[in-house]
């Protein structure tokens, strides 16, 4: 086991939800409520009809913090658009 990696991403986490705690009251988001970041515009949001992500299933289980979360669906496109070209 990885005991490392696995502190470093706890530590990951940790900084994001202080992250979190800071901007959420600015930005006029719910922190009672999960709060994503948009890995394209890196605007922080609460879920809505507009987010979606970008994943595995097994990635969604195993290492939730490589999903890719958009705010809306002109930064989920514009992301699949910029992977596709490379
Ligand atoms: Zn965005």
């Amino acid at each position: 086991m990885g005991c490392e990696s696995y502190s470093g991403l706890l530590q990951q986490i940790d900084e994001f939800k202080m992250k979190v705690v800071y901007n959420a009251k600015e930005l006029g988001l719910d922190a009672n409520k999960k709060i994503y970041e948009c890995c394209v515009c890196n605007k922080l949001f609460n879920w809505d009809d507009n987010s979606s992500w970008f994943g595995t299933l097994k990635q969604w289980d195993e290492t939730p913090h490589k999903l890719k979360f958009f705010c809306c669906d002109p930064c989920s496109d514009k992301y699949k658009s910029l992977n596709k070209s490379r």
